[in-house]
């Protein structure tokens, strides 16, 4: 039986890969790649962290039996590479197809000659292949328990997403005329698109319900929310959705969320997660959506979020508004942010947007926090009209760049809105080559399951 897996893969990754593959010349050229593996609601996804390309002449040659084969000496560095590294093993190459792209007769041979082999030297890693098209991709992933997996979608992460099948996807999304006016900006596949993106929002306070309520309304249709908070009184002023009778009741917030989002879209698929996303068995929920908001204030939930979109490939953003006074009550910065980030394009950690301090402040207990006279924090101030810009931004970047409504362009930019000064900076993200957390050498990029986030415990 064959069933699909899903591949990531960065756009710095394929866009060098597709350079070496179609250079122009017409030919068939060849690379391996190595990927982590990761398994979500049964669907295993493969999450490409090596790139190497087989050099023409010397890892690329004539092959005995098909037109033209990688050498046995580069196989075998790579077999072994995989199975130390524990990551699967995919030998790529290309066809000169366009949109549409399928094994040969006799590449579906050499991959029967040569990967039960492959698959006792990777010791329970799986090995298989991908071959492209201009626009399309195929994959024949062979695992060690003996099924085989042939690709479902591919997904390029850039600044956008692009999103690559073996041959075109008809999207038979029935079109309701509630979605008309937007349907003239996205179109019926941009539409398709939203139906079946899987959003997962962390923290549903002020921001996080905004988010919902956009998100509903543009047709996303599926949604994981994560918050363990309960609707207080002085959260009224800004959780959209909440009525007074839910802060007397106590009406968790992603309950309040579930139900702004159905009134929007009575087909949605909601899954709510009254928890912490400290906690690893909740992190791991988060795996199978294809794009993250951190609207949680916490220094750990941006920790576990930032992990996520390095060791998974799933773009994200984190958003927030600070209100800052001094010590006479005057306010001295009014600002919102909304901060993109993609796997190879710096993150939280690298741009020190990750406090070790309050870090280990929050590991504490309220009864530490005070016997070491840290103190329990005062609330901090919070505006919807803030949170609306913070919200509003996130989500037209996410239109615009999960649909690739933009061109990918070169660059990254968090947008700082400082309402005092009436000024908005477009601040370039930082990348440490060193980073632990986002680097291609470092422990977490693209290792899928193979990795433990950095959680708390559960
Ligand atoms: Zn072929
Ligand atoms: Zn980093």
């Amino acid at each position: 039986m064959i069933n699909k897996c899903r591949l990531r893969i960065s756009r710095e990754h394929f866009d060098i890969l597709t350079r070496h593959l179609f250079p122009g010349d017409s030919d068939e050229h060849g690379a391996v790649l190595l990927a982590g593996i990761s398994s979500s609601a049964g669907q295993p996804t493969l999450h490409v962290r090596e790139l190497h390309l087989a050099k023409e002449g010397s890892d690329y040659v004539e092959g005995k039996i098909g037109y033209r084969a990688l050498t046995p000496t580069f196989i075998h560095r790579l077999i072994t590479r995989a199975r130390d590294e524990r990551l699967a093993y995919l030998a790529v190459h290309n066809h000169s197809s366009d949109r549409e792209v399928a094994f040969s007769r006799i590449d579906l041979e050499s991959h029967s000659r040569g990967y039960p082999a492959l698959l006792q030297i990777s010791r329970g890693m799986p090995v298989g292949a991908l071959v492209f098209g201009l626009r399309s991709i195929q994959a024949d992933v062979w695992l060690p328990s003996g099924g085989r997996l042939s690709l479902d979608e591919a997904s390029v992460v850039g600044n956008t997403i692009q999103r690559l099948t073996p041959s075109p996807v008809r999207s038979f999304l029935r079109t309701a005329e509630t979605h008309d006016r937007q349907l003239r900006m996205f179109g019926a596949d941009g539409q398709a698109e939203l139906a079946k993106c899987r959003v997962g929002i962390i923290g549903l306070g002020g921001i996080g319900s905004l988010l919902a309520e956009y998100l509903a309304r543009l047709g996303v249709g599926k949604f994981c929310l994560v918050d363990s908070d309960r609707v207080e009184q002085s959260n009224l002023s800004r959780i959209v959705g909440a009525s007074p009778a839910d802060a007397t009741s106590g009406a968790t917030k992603v309950a309040v969320s579930h139900r702004l989002i159905l009134q929007a879209n009575a087909n949605a698929q909601i899954q709510i997660i009254t928890d912490d996303v400290a906690k690893e068995s909740v992190a791991k929920t988060l795996t199978s959506c294809d794009y993250l908001f951190l609207a949680a204030d916490s220094m750990r939930a941006r920790l576990v979020v930032n992990a996520l979109i390095h060791q998974y490939l799933i773009p994200g953003v984190q958003l927030g508004s600070k209100i800052r006074p001094d010590s006479t009550g005057a306010l001295i910065e009014v600002m919102s942010a909304n901060r993109p980030i993609r796997p190879g394009r710096g993150c939280l950690l690298c741009n020190q947007l990750i406090d070790p301090t309050q870090l280990a402040k929050e590991a504490k207990t309220d009864a530490e926090r005070k016997a070491q006279a840290y103190g329990v924090e005062e609330p901090n101030p919070s505006v919807i009209s803030l949170n609306a810009v913070s919200a509003a931004h996130a989500v037209n970047d996410f239109l615009l760049d999960y649909l690739s409504l933009r061109p990918e362009g070169n660059q990254l930019y968090y947008g700082h809105f400082h309402f005092l000064k009436r000024t908005r900076s477009q601040v370039e993200p930082r990348k440490d080559q060193e980073c632990p957390e986002c680097s291609h050498r470092g422990l977490r990029y693209g290792r899928g399951d193979a990795v433990e986030l950095p959680c708390i415990e559960g």
